[in-house]
């Protein structure tokens, strides 16, 4: 049974997608924490940050790629921004396909909470 992210890159559920690649997948969050709130996500489903493996290290940096992309894009990115992983229940993760929170248009606080 494919995950919730798995089922928006089939296009078996909608979504606002603001960046596809062969490898990487990126839209607007259903439930936005700030002006632009976008997750970037890997097409290949990976549970969580613990289940990275060596071969994966290219596509990790790809996301990281992508949301600087994004934030140039949408011109945040000198300004600053908030990119954020949460793995496993205590990390906050509620979708177990790894998903890189880009969240830019206002100022963050540290630590987040
Ligand atoms: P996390 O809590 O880190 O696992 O983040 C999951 C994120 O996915 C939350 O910010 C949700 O608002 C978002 N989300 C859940 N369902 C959808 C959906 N169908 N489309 C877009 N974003 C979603
Ligand atoms: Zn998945």
């Amino acid at each position: 049974m494919d995950c919730l992210f798995c089922k928006i890159i089939k296009r078996e559920i909608p979504a606002d997608i603001v960046y596809e690649d062969d490898h990487v997948l990126a839209f607007n969050d259903v439930n936005p924490k700030a002006p632009v709130h976008q997750l970037v996500i890997p097409k290949k489903h990976i549970a969580t940050l613990n289940d990275i493996e060596e071969t994966d290290l290219a596509l990790v940096g790809r996301l990281q790629l992508t949301a600087a992309k994004l934030a140039h894009e949408q011109g945040f990115a000198e300004d600053g921004y908030r990119v954020v992983m949460n793995c496993n229940e205590m990390g906050g993760q509620t979708v177990y396909h790894i998903h890189m929170h880009l969240m830019g248009g206002r100022a963050f606080t540290w630590p987040a909470g």
